[in-house]
């Protein structure tokens, strides 16, 4: 990857999508200057064992999850908010597991997921014209907070880390150990929505399941999987978890970007390389994935596993070249294609997109982002996705891939496990098990940003795809 045209900085000279302008340059670079010599937040050694995890999803032998927030909020950054997240991060990858007897990488949109791109710059808020809301790293939700501030950054990176530190606590207390499986908030599957019979049948399992492995201890110490380096313990704590954002804000980037040794390539001469030490996997949105884009020129050149999000406006040849400059050398566990097209317009695009790459021979983790190609507007004014579209182009997924002698390695989702103080989940996308109607949407309507599935919502979705791989 070593490449002496890329610099950290290079995409500097390319014209960048979605770029926030910031009134005060030299506020902007102090602050910039600071987060540059702060810590980084993950490790060369965890970037490169999520790259070669992937590599497993690439060939078929590991599922991958991508899941959480649209976006995050300074606000929720809570305890309740985060052990919530992770506790159905972890339930559902354990349905998967369980499903699919394949090791599932489990990637969270959190510990940095701030920065949103909009369809607009501005917006029209009581008959005023301000800025968009941009992401809590950039400008408040606030009509009356939209300029954008730099010491949002900086803020951004303290509210990351003390998500970070959680999460790394959480995981290495016990809480996904599966000593104890109800903390994996199995107990909710028992809600009545989800006492079908079919979803009775899979929490038993799983939990005769659990229980033969505590039982000949098998569970001693952590999760064995066949696709892990090292041994030991996973990357944080007893089982592999991963972070990840949307890289939109370059300057962000760049700022957390370091040059060092290539983990694990071994002794002198040591290989060098820029890890962007903020996430572990970031993606490239469909927004900002332009060719030619300071974007794409930024993620080129940074050894973290990446993701492409790939919608309908992209032609077959576009991603090949996409795909020729983020990974000229072909190498395994780089990239992940995030396919988002909506339910009615999968089957024009799909096909052809994984014949090209097929095609070309690039090795890529194929992802299925059944949400952002299925949101519209309820006739009540919010913003929300049906659940039946939703399946719709998760199912018709699966099946492109199988016809065209492919196989989805993974799904990405918008979803929460927040539940109110009466324990009630929120109420954002349409349909489900526990059917909720449009007139229900704006019960407990939380979201600032994309609808997300709710807990009762993401476990139906887990099932679902617990039941294809046992078909
Ligand atoms: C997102 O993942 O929240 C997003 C904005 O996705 P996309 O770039 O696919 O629209
Ligand atoms: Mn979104």
């Amino acid at each position: 990857m070593a490449d002496s045209n890329w610099y950290p900085s290079s995409w500097k000279s390319r014209s960048a999508a979605q770029m926030v302008d910031y009134p005060d340059q030299q506020h902007l670079q102090r602050v910039l200057t600071k987060i540059n010599a702060l810590p980084p937040l993950v490790t060369p050694a965890e970037i490169e064992r999520l790259r070669f995890q992937i590599t497993a999803v690439q060939r078929n032998e590991a599922f991958l999850l991508h899941a959480g927030d649209c976006a995050e909020s300074f606000d929720a950054c809570t305890q309740q908010n985060i052990s919530a997240k992770i506790g159905l991060i972890l339930s559902f990858s354990l349905i998967l597991i369980w499903g699919g007897r394949l090791p599932v990488v489990r990637i969270g949109r959190i510990a940095g997921q701030y920065a949103k791109p909009r369809s607009s710059g501005t917006e029209t808020i009581d008959n005023r014209e301000v800025l968009s809301f941009r992401g809590d790293n950039v400008n408040g939700l606030d009509p009356n907070d939209r300029t954008p501030d730099p010491e949002r950054l900086l803020s951004a990176y303290f509210h990351s880390t003390a998500t970070l530190n959680y999460v790394r606590g959480l995981l290495t207390s016990g809480f996904a150990s599966l000593h104890h499986p109800r903390d994996w908030s199995l107990s909710h599957v028992r809600s009545p929505a989800l006492r079908s019979v079919e979803f009775e049948k899979i929490t038993r399992g799983l939990s005769d399941a659990l229980d033969f492995s505590h039982t000949i201890g098998a569970d001693s110490g952590r999760e064995s999987v066949p696709f892990d380096q090292g041994g030991g313990r996973g990357v944080l704590g007893e089982i592999d978890f991963y972070t990840s954002h949307e890289g939109l804000m370059l300057d962000w980037e760049q700022a957390m970007t370091r040059e060092v040794n290539v983990a694990g390539s071994g002794p002198s001469p040591q290989e060098k390389g820029f890890y962007n030490t903020s996430a572990h996997f970031i993606w490239v949105g469909d927004r900002t994935r332009q060719l030619d884009g300071a974007h794409i020129e930024y993620f080129r050149g940074i050894r973290n596993p990446i993701g492409i999000k790939v919608g309908p406006s992209l032609e077959n040849a576009e991603l090949i070249r996409l795909l020729q400059i983020v990974n000229p050398n072909k190498e395994s566990g780089r990239v992940t294609l995030i396919t988002r097209y909506g339910a009615g317009k999968i089957g024009d695009h799909l096909p052809g997109h994984i014949e090209a790459v097929k095609h070309s021979q690039h090795p890529v983790a194929w992802v299925c982002d059944p949400m952002h190609g299925n949101t519209l507007t309820s006739s009540s004014g919010f913003k929300t996705r049906n659940f039946g579209t939703v399946i719709s182009e998760l199912t018709s997924c699966i099946s492109i891939h199988a016809a065209c002698g492919s196989r989805l390695g993974g799904v990405s989702l918008e979803f929460t496990g927040e539940l109110n103080d009466e324990g009630f989940s929120v109420t954002e996308c349409l349909g489900g098990s526990m059917e909720l109607s449009e007139e229900q949407l704006g019960l407990r309507y939380q979201s600032f940003c994309d609808p997300r599935l709710n807990f009762e919502q993401s476990l139906d979705v887990a099932f679902l795809i617990s039941n294809y791989f046992k078909e």
